[in-house]
């Protein structure tokens, strides 16, 4: 492993995964432990540790992965809507420091945080 960073390892093929979707600047695969029918984690194919690290410089992966966002919810068929969760830190509860954006949708969630 390059680093230690779990992510990496999967970007690098190192690690197996369920691959979603790919383009040029993100990565998206199923989460080993999903919390709902679909639950997909897209990914930069930069080590960003977390949302506290984007900057001009590197937006353009954060905006990728909302393009992407868009079109695997389409392929996934959650025209009737999602969540998209960004866990930063040790406060936000994220576990792998890469960041990451949670895809999760295909049912109704009657829990709001917000
Ligand atoms: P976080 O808690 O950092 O927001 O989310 C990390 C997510 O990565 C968790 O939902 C966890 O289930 C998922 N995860 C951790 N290790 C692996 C792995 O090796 N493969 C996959 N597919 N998901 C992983
Ligand atoms: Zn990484």
């Amino acid at each position: 492993m390059l680093n230690d960073c779990i992510f990496c390892a999967i970007l690098a093929g190192e690690i197996p995964s369920s691959k979603v979707y790919e383009d040029e600047y993100v990565f998206a695969f199923r989460d080993i432990n999903p919390q709902a029918p679909v639950h997909i984690l897209v990914v930069p194919k930069k080590h960003i540790p977390c949302a506290l690290d984007i900057d001009a410089d590197n937006a353009v992966y954060t905006a990728k992965c909302f393009e992407a966002i868009a079109k695997i919810a389409k392929a996934e068929g959650l025209e009737k809507g999602f969540r998209v969760v960004n866990n930063c830190g040790e406060d936000g509860g994220q576990s792998v420091m890469h960041l990451h954006f949670h895809l999760i949708g295909g049912r109704k969630f009657a829990e709001k945080i917000i």
